[in-house]
């Protein structure tokens, strides 16, 4: 499927200015966030919400708003491992892919002309399982994360406690060479500083002058209630920390959850197979079925089939975007009884004689399929 123009997305022209996308993008969220928008119009909602969500993503960005309008979404695309969302196994951040390309054709690029030229750390992914108990009710985990932080000896300045970087002679401190090829000047990346516009004569011993050590963090992560496998967590700021003082890219979890042994899930509702006995079947009863908050009676009436769906309103899971509460659908399956003794054997003997004296009544489903099997073999001249 090919995707829409983020300018069109937001109804903006392509010299809009940083207040109006912000404006725009204002408009169609409200309009189309998902707890505005339930019950037919949710999914289509959701889909116009993300859609304003990513192209806004990308437009308020000035780096990667450029790299949009070079390359279209080929330069932003988080499939193609760019954007921030390309998050997995902490992939490379923006400017990791981008930086070198703009360096190298444009001129500036990292971090913007004249600003400071430190990396963005990388992103990272935590796969988190939960329990369906767990997903629904919402928890507090403690997740422990391996990831690169902020070196505390030098501040994250790479640089030997009492000095500092010194600004890099090839280049001014400007990150960016210019070189003379054939007719043209070409702007590229300082082999000195590597455009980092500073060099570091005596390097920190803790983390040997790359400003940040490796890590593992303990955080706590507040699940909210009704969350779903495929959902994720953002926290910000708790990725791998940047190069050299960096800002630290985001900590994305993922959400997985177990399967359970007796419910499954759907969306908002939950659904149970419940076998019953076929005495009760026939003669109706009560029996007790689990909901995720307590025991419930259902009542089975008399005659009841397999396949029949018991349905209990409110007994499912509350969604996480906000909308009704959904139901337990409790799918009764009536058991044959097995291993039985000879005289349970001579009791069903005697139902069965007593069930066949009531010609076709007790049994009208099989008795008019028989009459449709032999209609077939008539009619095909078996
Ligand atoms: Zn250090
Ligand atoms: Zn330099």
């Amino acid at each position: 499927m090919s995707k829409r123009d983020y300018y069109e997305v937001l109804g903006l022209a392509k010299n809009a200015s940083e207040a109006e996308i912000k404006k725009a993008y204002r408009r169609l969220a409200m309009k189309h966030h998902p707890d505005r928008n339930t019950g037919d119009k949710a999914a289509e909602a959701e889909k116009s919400f993300k859609e304003a969500k990513e192209a806004y993503e990308v437009l308020s960005d000035a780096q990667k708003r450029a790299a949009y309008d070079q390359f279209g979404h080929a330069g932003v695309d988080p499939s193609m491992g760019g954007g921030r969302g390309g998050f997995s196994g902490g992939g490379a951040s923006f400017s990791d892919i981008f930086g070198d390309v703009f360096g190298d054709i444009f001129g500036g690029g990292r971090g913007g002309a004249g600003g400071s030229r430190v990396q963005r750390g990388a992103d990272l992914r935590y796969n988190l399982e939960l329990s369906l108990e767990d997903a629904v009710a919402g928890t507090s985990v403690k997740i422990k994360v391996p990831t690169w932080v902020q070196c505390e000896t030098c501040g994250g300045t790479g640089a030997k406690k009492g000095s500092s970087p010194r600004t890099c002679g090839t280049c001014q401190g400007a990150g960016q060479v210019r070189m003379q090829q054939g007719f043209f000047s070409v702007q590229q990346t300082c082999p000195t500083c590597h455009g980092k516009g500073s060099v570091i004569d005596d390097p920190c011993g803790t983390c040997r002058g790359q400003g940040r050590v490796q890590e593992t963090k303990t955080l706590s992560v507040k699940v909210p209630p009704g969350v779903d496998t495929g959902d994720r967590i953002r926290l910000a700021g708790e990725g791998e920390a940047g190069d050299h003082g960096g800002p630290s890219g985001d900590l994305y979890v993922q959400v997985h959850v177990r399967e359970h042994p007796i419910f499954s899930r759907d969306d908002s509702h939950l659904y149970c197979e419940v076998p019953i006995a076929f005495t009760t079947a026939a003669l109706g009863g009560e029996l007790e079925v689990p909901t995720l908050d307590g025991k419930v009676k259902l009542k089975i009436p008399e005659g009841t089939q397999t396949g029949k769906m018991f349905r209990m309103r409110g007994k499912g899971v509350k969604p996480v975007r906000g909308g009704p509460q959904g139901d337990l659908i409790c799918r009764v399956v009536v058991e044959t009884p097995v291993k039985l003794t000879d005289q349970q054997r001579g009791l069903l003997q005697d139902l069965d004689n007593s069930l066949k004296g009531g010609g076709r009544k007790h049994s009208p489903n099989a008795h008019s399929w028989v009459d449709s099997v032999k209609g077939f073999f008539e009619k095909m001249g078996f």
